[in-house]
């Protein structure tokens, strides 16, 4: 067993901002990497709103400064994935791949969420190369373009708004006759002249040589008047909701109907003692790098205040 005093689970913006400020705060931090090195930021292709890098940042670059930035102050970083833990009682208990166990005085949980997709086959294909799960990240790409928002939710609603300030026009792919989003949001919408809502459709594929170029939809799928449409686009926004990766810690946090880590107030504090959350895991409104970074950070404090009161 390795006795330590943070460990720290996930490897975005709010896990390495966590590990910077806990190791200056000489807790010598272990964290463990997770399944996707970096996070969610590294489905991007640039960062352009992240202060500090005026001209933008590939993703890649970015989370490796953050990690030299931790690993300058002594923090050890382990690549696996946390498959188990136990939080009934102190130290806390974490498993790396089922066999490495961690005993550790404080816990800061910085595992992010995960956009949902569609699931079909040229999602994956052209990631990065017109398929976004992040319009406030990618959009300012699609400048005056033309660009599709799967979803019928709040989420869908502003980043189609946001998207229509930026392009030239925006269609949102609508599963059901309607849309689900609050009121006011279907008005912004719907009063919105650069936003065709195309409501009862589904998408079949996204089609293009080497990036999106047009996506294959179905309109009424299933019914006498089905009909197959294609519609020519540049990017593909997907705004249909997001999963935080919470499962894991499920028997011992509080989390909302979504499955987000509740915690006090806007501090970092879980429910339970020396355990703390940071990032997008507990955020289910801003999924920031910005925001989550700061999180981190103060998650790192409050837990470093923690291990000295005992
Ligand atoms: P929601 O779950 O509210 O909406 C998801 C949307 O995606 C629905 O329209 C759903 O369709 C559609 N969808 C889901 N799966 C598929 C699929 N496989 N194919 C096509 N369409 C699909 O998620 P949001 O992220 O929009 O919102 C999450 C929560 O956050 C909500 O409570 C929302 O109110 C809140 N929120 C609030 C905001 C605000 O107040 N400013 C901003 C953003 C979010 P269907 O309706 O058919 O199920």
């Amino acid at each position: 067993m390795n006795k330590v005093k943070c460990l720290i689970i996930g490897s975005g913006p709010a896990g390495y901002t966590a590990a910077i400020y806990a190791s200056r705060a000489n807790l010598q931090p272990v964290l463990i990497e997770g399944p996707q090195l970096g996070g969610q930021l590294m489905t991007t292709t640039e960062v352009e709103n992240f202060p500090g890098y005026p001209e933008g940042v590939e993703p890649f670059q970015m989370m490796d400064d953050m990690k030299r930035q931790a690993e300058r102050f002594g923090t050890q970083f382990v690549s696996g994935i946390v498959t188990k833990v136990d939080f009934s009682e102190s130290p806390k208990k974490v498993w790396v791949e089922d066999t490495e166990e961690y005993a550790a005085d404080a816990v800061i949980i910085a595992t992010g969420a995960s956009a949902k997709y569609l699931g079909i086959e040229s999602e994956r294909t052209y990631r990065g190369r017109g398929v976004s799960a992040c319009a406030t990240c990618d959009g300012f790409f699609y400048r005056k373009k033309t660009v599709a928002v799967v979803g019928g939710g709040d989420t869908a609603c502003e980043e189609a708004n946001y998207l229509a300030g930026l392009c030239e026009k925006v269609y949102m792919i609508v599963r059901k006759p309607y849309l689900r989003a609050s009121e006011i949001m279907q008005q912004r919408v719907l009063n919105n002249p650069k936003i065709e809502v195309l409501f009862e459709h589904n998408t079949l594929q996204l089609t293009g040589e080497t990036k999106v170029e047009g996506a294959d939809l179905v309109y009424r799928k299933g019914e006498a008047d089905e009909e197959m449409r294609h519609i020519a686009i540049d990017g593909f926004f997907l705004a249909i909701g997001h999963h935080p990766n919470t499962d894991l810690f499920a028997e011992y946090l509080k989390r909302d109907a979504e499955g987000y880590i509740l915690v006090d107030g806007d501090s970092p504090r879980t429910n339970v003692p020396g355990v703390f959350a940071a990032g997008d895991c507990a955020d289910p409104h801003y999924r920031q790098a910005i925001v989550a970074a700061g999180s981190g950070a103060k998650a790192a404090i409050e837990a470093d205040k923690y291990i000295k009161s005992l």
